[in-house]
């Protein structure tokens, strides 16, 4: 009679140990599968690498309002008688946003 009780209850202790581990097993699995899906999402990083680009468009009549709002950012060509871009940084500027919301010709663009 002690050996079947003692035979049972190592039968049992076996029995959950294997269930157990298979339960360690899946949670493993499940954090790696978590841990892959926050891999393989885009990071923030990547994004920012999509930088606009400040362009002046050939619809630029040449008035110079730009210029005047945004010596940062844009200049007059005596030549060709229009605006031309020379900084490509600080896009985010007020005086950036005031002369392209200004431009009477919707010439200028972020691209
Ligand atoms: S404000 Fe517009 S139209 Fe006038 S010079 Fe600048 S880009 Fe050209």
């Amino acid at each position: 009679m002690n050996k079947k009780k003692i035979l049972l209850s190592l039968l049992m202790m076996f029995a959950v140990s294997a269930i157990g581990g298979c339960a360690s097993k899946r949670n493993e699995k499940t954090t790696e599968k978590s841990e892959h899906k926050k891999n393989s999402q885009p990071d923030n990083a990547a994004k920012e690498v999509l930088v606009k680009r400040l362009i002046i468009t050939d619809g630029c009549i040449g008035c110079g309002l730009c210029f005047n709002i945004d010596r940062e950012h844009f200049a007059m060509s005596e030549y060709e008688q229009k605006a031309r871009v020379i900084s490509q940084a600080n896009l985010n500027s007020y005086f950036l946003q005031a002369a392209i919301k200004n431009c009477s010709s919707a010439a200028i663009a972020l691209r």
